[in-house]
């Protein structure tokens, strides 16, 4: 008899402990694309600002965003969109490392955060992430021929200088670069760096 209530109070705290998990991961995941949410990226970039200034270590934040999204959804409609925000997301992933943060940050808008990268690999990959999108049109439903889609990326790199920029710095440059990348003409990266915090 005491058995089963042992066995009755570990399945009820089983569940009690899969529901919390479950309720803290719904709370920093975007339902749509798995990928994290801006509540979990924003802490993660200030960790790894801050982790990167204490070890004299380098890492990159670039923005990312796709050009011209609203066309799609006002030709296509919703779920043409949709789809084609879940697939980019699928895209920009497989160009990542597995420590690399990958967050969609906003409606059409990713943020991705590499600890630990040197600065011209960080240059590299942001180029990779451009021609992920822009080298493969991207089937959706109610559409006959695949849509072209293109993306912008602001990058900007932190050196280990010993004087990493904060996180909040960090994303304000990158969004600055990613505005140049956009009046640039769109479907390119800029890269910043190294940036330096305002005490430097
Ligand atoms: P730009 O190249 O300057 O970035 O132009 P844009 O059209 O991509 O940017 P804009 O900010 O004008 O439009 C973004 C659009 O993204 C508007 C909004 O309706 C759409 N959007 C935001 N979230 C979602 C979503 O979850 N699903 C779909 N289908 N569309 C979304
Ligand atoms: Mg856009
Ligand atoms: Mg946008």
């Amino acid at each position: 008899l005491r058995l089963t209530t042992q066995l009755q109070y570990k399945s009820r705290n089983d569940r009690l402990r899969d529901s919390v998990r479950n309720g803290l991961r719904a709370a920093v995941e975007d339902p749509m694309t798995g990928l994290y949410n801006r509540r979990y990226a924003k802490p993660f970039l200030d960790r790894t600002a801050k982790r990167a200034a204490e070890s004299n270590d380098s890492f990159a934040l670039m923005l990312a965003d796709l050009d011209h999204f609203k066309q799609i959804n006002d030709q296509y409609g919703h779920p043409a969109g949709d789809a084609v925000l879940v697939e980019a997301a699928r895209r920009l992933k497989a160009q990542l490392r597995g420590c690399d943060l990958l967050a969609r940050i906003g409606g059409e808008e990713f943020m991705v955060v590499m600890p630990g990268i040197h600065p011209s690999e960080a240059a590299t990959t942001a180029t990779r992430l451009c021609n992920a999108i822009s080298t493969t049109p991207f089937d959706a439903p109610g559409c006959d021929t695949p849509l072209a889609v293109t993306v912008s990326v602001g990058a900007v790199v932190s050196t280990p200088d010993g004087h990493v920029a904060s996180g909040d710095d960090m994303f304000a440059a990158a969004d600055r670069a990613l505005y140049d990348a956009k009046h640039a003409g769109r479907n390119q990266a800029l890269v910043k760096g190294p940036q330096r915090s305002a005490a430097a």
